[in-house]
């Protein structure tokens, strides 16, 4: 079998830092803008393994090759878990990632650094012809720093501040967030699986 994995996302950005996840692996990396036939998916689920198991079915039955969805999301301790799987329409459908950090901050006002506790989440799952194949999870945490700080990544990136750090994502750059991100996290649980069913499949 052809070691190809479509990941299920038309985000440019996203479909970047995945396929930089899976640069040390042979596997062929296709996106959902190579199948234009795939509908888009309504992300209404309650949970990021909802979402993503239903983006991953979904692309499943469109194509014919092994598929890999994420859902992914920020959870803030001080507002009870939001946004959550509402991270990315936090502050409107616009899905603006500036106007969606602003509405963070205005809410996290009057919180001190011990009370802006948050994690970034990311489910992965794994598809094919209709049915799961697996599901991972990575988590990162971190708190809100009170300002956008740095230029690097996408998201909530600026307002980030991994534990253990005193910098934002979008400050430390694409390789610090390739080592502890949810996502890299995720991918590298989803990475050991794919190569041990593409040898199986051989
Ligand atoms: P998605 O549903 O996985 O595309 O992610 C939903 C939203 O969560 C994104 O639009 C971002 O606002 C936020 N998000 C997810 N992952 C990240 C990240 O790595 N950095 C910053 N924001 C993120």
């Amino acid at each position: 079998m052809r070691q190809e994995v479509v990941i299920a996302t038309r985000n440019e950005k996203k479909f970047k830092e995945l396929k930089r996840l899976f640069r040390s692996s042979r596997v062929k990396i296709l996106s959902l803008k190579d199948f234009p036939q795939v509908p888009e998916v309504i992300e209404n689920g309650r949970t990021f393994t909802d979402n993503a198991i239903k983006k991953a079915i979904s692309a499943s039955r469109y194509i014919d090759k092994v598929i890999l969805a994420d859902d992914s999301g920020l959870e803030v301790d001080a507002l009870k878990g939001r946004p959550g799987v509402h991270s990315a329409r936090y502050a409107g459908p616009e899905k603006d990632d500036d106007l969606n950090m602003e509405k963070l901050l205005r809410a996290l006002r009057d919180k001190p650094q011990k009370r802006r506790q948050a994690r970034f989440r990311c489910a992965v799952a794994i598809a094919k012809e209709g049915g799961v194949l697996s599901l991972v999870e990575g988590v990162c945490e971190g708190r809100i720093g009170s300002a956008k700080r740095g230029i690097t990544g996408f998201g909530y990136d600026p307002v980030f501040i991994p534990e253990g750090k005193k910098k934002t994502f979008a400050q430390l750059g694409p390789k610090t967030k390739d080592r502890l991100s949810h996502r890299a996290k995720a991918l590298r649980k989803a990475k050991s699986f794919i190569q041990i069913y593409f040898s199986k499949a051989l």
